[in-house]
């Protein structure tokens, strides 16, 4: 029984992992946003999401292989790790996009940490049978308000994260500058 007990904690747990990098999967992100936000509104405390998505990624297997498409993705994750406090979490959201829950990180913290990963991923030498293959990310952050909810949230990083692949790629684009942006323009043109 205990065996059987092990192994089923064991599975609870694998199916929570992306099995390609290793970093937690869509299912645990579900989870785990709805719990961190609410747990941030009840104790009043700061929180803030980072999406990112890898540059031109077709490209990258279409050039390289899927094979090294897959190899890139990994690395990414372990660039990831690397540039990340323990206490934030890395999620795959799908495909070549990732989201990373930080409890406690207020907006110059998440704008900190999205330009320390972007630049860390900027920098690695991803290595191929090929040669050197050039990766880069786009980033968008968005810190938590009374409005937000989980949902909300993520949509507001995701279109930070369009906004930062419009304004050319390899860079980070918060939520907060933007919606200053839209602020200004439409209070100007009123
Ligand atoms: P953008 O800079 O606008 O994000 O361009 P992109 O090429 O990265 O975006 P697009 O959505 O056109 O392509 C994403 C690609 O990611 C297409 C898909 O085949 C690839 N992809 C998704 N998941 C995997 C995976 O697990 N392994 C590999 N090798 N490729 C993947
Ligand atoms: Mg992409
Ligand atoms: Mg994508």
């Amino acid at each position: 029984p205990l065996r059987n007990a092990v192994w089923y904690q064991r599975a609870l747990q694998a199916a929570k992992i992306d099995t390609l990098t290793g970093a937690n999967n869509r299912t645990a992100m579900d989870e785990t946003l709805e719990r961190e936000v609410e747990l941030a509104h009840r104790h009043k405390l700061a929180m803030s999401l980072i999406m990112f998505d890898l540059d031109h990624f077709k490209q990258i297997n279409d050039n390289y292989g899927h094979t090294t498409g897959d190899d890139v993705l990994r690395e990414c994750v372990e660039c990831a790790n690397q540039a990340l406090r323990s206490t934030d979490m890395l999620f795959r959201f799908g495909g070549e996009e990732f989201v990373v829950i930080l409890p406690g990180v207020n907006v110059t913290g998440a704008n900190l940490a999205a330009e320390r990963l972007r630049s860390i991923i900027e920098k690695h030498v991803f290595n191929s049978r090929q040669g050197t293959v050039p990766v880069t990310i786009s980033v968008g952050t968005a810190n938590l308000t009374m409005q937000d909810n989980a949902k909300t949230l993520i949509e507001r990083a995701d279109k930070a994260l369009y906004s930062a692949k419009n304004s050319g790629r390899n860079c980070v684009a918060s939520s907060e500058e933007l919606e200053a942006t839209l602020h200004e323009v439409t209070t100007v043109s009123a």
